[in-house]
């Protein structure tokens, strides 16, 4: 062997007594074969196996597996992105013709693609009021095909009673699916409840640093994976081993970040209730609407809640944002640093409610000592209740 040759020819090496708690990160496009034979026959190798990078290398089997495991599933698909699962969920099962039910409390840009993608290609789609458990039967239609939840919702934080309208749905043989975001499988397992899909950003609290973006989507159906890996297939959904070794880490500390922020989340939704004239959206007060299905269901509370502004403070809000020392503004959330992001909801919401109109703030509690939190609201509260 030459130099030249040499130089991309990697040295074999032992690693006869070499063992570590990390992950390795294995990197590919290329899979390579030990002979003619298993090249002609690639395409036998099943779902777990490999053939081409696309379809992922033992870093990402890894993560599959802890994630499976933590939703009490039969197999994890893991995509680049929150939303890219739940295009890859609706893209598996709608064809032309179905309809699709969707939580008016949805991420946003669910709609998005319903209104831009999948309406002209003729799957309709509708909304339903959150919180209404089995009642979601007069939003059915003939054609509903599936139904997709998001428990709590995005920004009002509904609990839904998915135990309900999963039970609905297997009575009359339609799918259902939910973006479990907030509690993680952690916190609440829907697929123990009879969901098909259970959906989670890693980009929140698993990735846990706000530096990756990845989602996944969990099955007990083998069929159902087959349909997501065949969307992930065909549109080329690909997930990089350098981001998902960075999520295998973060879910290492993720049940103690979990414990913290939704402890301290809890105080700080009970204290600016007692104290400011607000409504504080969170399953976790007992006054809450969904507090007693969140009690039955979930095993905790992450580290997300809203508030709801009074309109005579609005004027003040950008004074008073400006002012925050700890927290700082900006969307997405289940990081290390405290975030507070300003929401407008009006054109996402049919059900009306006076809120709709207002500035809601999403608080999410990252990792700080909870008294400078404490300063801080302090200080932004004084300023938006000023005379
Ligand atoms: C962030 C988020 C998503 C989308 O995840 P991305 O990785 O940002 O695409 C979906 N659902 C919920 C509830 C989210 O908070």
């Amino acid at each position: 062997m030459r130099d030249m040759t040499r130089t991309v020819h990697h040295p074999i090496i032992s690693e006869e007594g070499y063992a570590s708690l990390a992950v390795p990160t294995h990197r590919a496009s290329t899979i390579v074969f030990e002979d003619a034979q298993s090249y002609a026959t690639r395409g036998a190798r099943d779902l777990d196996g490999y053939s081409y990078g696309m379809h992922g290398t033992p870093t990402q089997r890894v993560l599959e597996a802890q994630i499976t495991a933590l939703e009490g599933g039969l197999k994890a698909v893991v995509l680049p992105s929150g939303q890219a699962a739940i295009a890859a969920v609706f893209l598996s099962v709608l064809k032309p013709g179905d309809h699709v039910l969707l939580a008016e409390t949805a991420y946003p840009p669910v709609t998005g693609l319903c209104r831009n993608f999948l309406a002209p290609l003729g799957i309709t789609w509708s909304t339903y009021p959150p919180g209404i458990g089995a009642g979601i039967e007069t939003y059915l239609t003939p054609q509903t095909r599936l139904i997709w939840m998001e428990s709590p919702g995005s920004t009002t934080m509904e609990i839904e009673d998915v135990p309900a309208i999963a039970r609905l749905a297997q009575e009359r043989g339609i799918l259902t699916g939910i973006d479990n975001t907030w509690a993680t499988p952690l916190l609440f397992k829907p697929l123990a409840h009879g969901v098909d899909f259970s959906m989670q950003a890693l980009t929140k609290y698993p990735g846990g640093h706000s530096d990756i973006l990845m989602g996944s989507v969990t099955v007990t159906d083998e069929a159902l994976r087959k349909g997501l890996r065949d969307v992930m297939r065909m549109l080329g959904f690909h997930t990089a081993p350098d981001a998902i070794s960075l999520v295998l880490r973060g879910i290492e500390t993720m049940a103690v970040r979990l414990v913290h922020s939704g402890r301290i989340a809890g105080e700080l939704a009970q204290e600016i209730s007692d104290r400011h004239p607000v409504e504080v959206l969170s399953p976790v007060l007992p006054s809450d609407p969904g507090h007693e299905i969140w009690v039955r269901d979930f095993l905790g509370a992450s580290g997300l809640f809203s508030v709801v502004l009074p309109e005579a403070w609005e004027s003040r809000l950008d004074i008073a944002l400006d002012s925050l020392e700890i927290f700082t503004i900006g969307a997405s959330w289940g990081g290390t640093r405290s975030l507070i992001a300003p929401m407008r909801i009006a054109d996402q919401r049919i059900t009306p409610n006076p809120r709709n109109d207002r500035v809601i703030l999403r608080i999410s509690v990252g990792l700080e000592e909870p008294d400078d939190l404490r300063d801080d609201l302090d200080r932004f509260f004084a300023i938006l209740a000023q005379k």
